[in-house]
């Protein structure tokens, strides 16, 4: 490709302003009062320019799913998010626990062409827990699979936990776990506190999240590897992860978006919009979670976004799929937890969003500071814009928990390997193949 770009007067993550020059698929120039031949200069004054966003956690539900979300709808509303790279979650159907699985994943998403697609490997066979799947064949594939987990469902046995972390040591690899003590949660229809009690509904325990990743945190230290917890949700969550890391262990940690936002309280409105896994907590779940989110305790934020048709969210509370959408509304709220709480800053955004889910995850070309020579994956915001959202979305799915609210931000601009997947807000109508 032969594109030139000059994205003039941009505000870096450090607070300093320059231009940046693209050429093809690397950033060619940054400085001040960059001329460049043959570009074309995109106005950029009042916009943040940061690393393209990396997402540890994203459902694309393709093999399988496809009433839900395709590798292609998925990674359109990724771009419209700011991404640049999604990690996408094993459990599809078939499940990707092979390596055939893996690689077919990774050449939709190069098809797709709108971010880098990174497969997660399942843990065990299946995704039931009982047998280790062939986690060496996925990571000597194509698809260079580091990250491994069996995301929705807990890896239960602790054997089997163990064998697993030490297994991915011989590559640099990261367990990934979705840390929910089965037994304790069975049947379990949100949060288990006083909302649960006064509807009735059967209550998820903090202690079923806590207990999974006390014991994992003791595992990998055990066995001196990698363990990464998914979605933290409880303040005492973020105790044992603080604790962990002071003691050394290498546990790495994320939030979600909506974690850093919704409460149980929504939960009273019956409607299974707000019907997720793990369920949303209390406000003290949230501000814990918030504040170890800003002083580095949790690591990323990642979106278990998770599509799914109308029909398995409008019906009865019971009855409903457990998952949210996140992609295209996380930087919003990033920015409402990070910059409008004035708490922090726009380096530790890029960090959250981009820069540390890739190092977690061993990538390469994404996730990389903004700098000469480096693959030209860039997310452009608008920071003063207010948005409403809106239920229109480029996934294929509906089940948005923010509609009807007002988030701050806007991304307007998303840079992909050199060529705009989006553009003042729009969806290039086809990706960069
Ligand atoms: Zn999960």
């Amino acid at each position: 490709m032969s594109t030139k770009f000059l994205f003039k007067n941009a505000q870096l993550q450090d607070g300093t302003f320059a231009d940046i020059e693209v050429t093809g698929d690397l950033i060619s120039a940054i400085g001040v009062g960059l001329l460049s031949e043959g570009a074309e200069v995109i106005d950029s004054t009042g916009l943040i320019a940061l690393p393209g966003f990396v997402d540890l956690h994203t459902h694309l539900r393709e093999p399988g799913f496809e009433q839900s979300e395709t590798v292609l709808t998925g990674t359109q509303a990724a771009a419209m998010g700011g991404y640049t790279a999604v990690h996408a979650m094993a459990n599809t159907s078939p499940v990707a626990d092979t390596a055939g699985v893996v690689e077919q994943v990774a050449a939709l998403g190069r098809e797709a062409g709108y971010v880098d697609v990174l497969p997660i490997g399942a843990v065990t066979v299946g995704l039931e827990g009982k047998q280790m799947a062939e986690l060496g064949a996925m990571a000597n594939s194509k698809a260079k699979v580091k990250v491994f987990s069996d995301d929705g469902k807990c890896v239960h046995d602790p054997v089997i936990m163990r064998r697993a972390l030490e297994y991915v040591k011989a590559f640099d690899g990261v367990i990934a776990q979705h840390a929910q003590e089965p037994r304790l949660t069975e049947g379990a229809q949100m949060n288990e506190g006083a909302v649960s009690a006064e509807l009735g509904l059967a209550g998820w325990p903090a202690v079923a999240e806590e207990s999974i990743i006390a014991r994992d945190v003791l595992l990998a230290e055990h066995v001196n590897s990698r363990v990464h917890i998914c979605h933290l949700s409880t303040a005492g969550s973020v105790e044992i992860v603080r604790w962990a890391k002071a003691r050394g262990i290498k546990v790495t940690a994320e939030v979600t978006p909506h974690h850093l936002l919704l409460t149980d309280e929504l939960v009273r409105s019956y409607n299974a919009v707000y019907k997720v896994n793990p369920p949303l907590r209390t406000q003290k779940d949230v501000l814990a979670l918030r504040e170890a989110l800003i002083d580095g305790t949790i690591d990323v934020i990642g979106t278990d976004h998770a599509p799914h048709p109308i029909e398995a969210k409008d019906c009865e509370w019971n009855a409903a799929a457990f998952g949210m959408l996140g992609l295209e509304t996380a930087a919003s709220i990033a920015q409402e937890v990070l910059i409008e709480s004035g708490k922090s800053n726009w380096a530790r955004f890029a960090e959250v969003m981009s820069t540390k889910p890739a190092e977690i995850a061993g990538d390469v070309e994404v996730g990389q500071e903004l700098e000469i020579g480096s693959v030209a994956n860039i997310a452009f915001i608008d920071p003063a814009a207010k948005r409403t959202i809106v239920a229109e979305s480029a996934s294929k799915s509906i089940n948005n928990p923010y509609v009807g609210m007002q988030l701050p931000g806007r991304v307007l601009h998303t840079v992909y390997r050199g060529y705009l997947t989006v553009r003042d807000g729009v969806l290039a109508s086809k990706g960069r193949n």
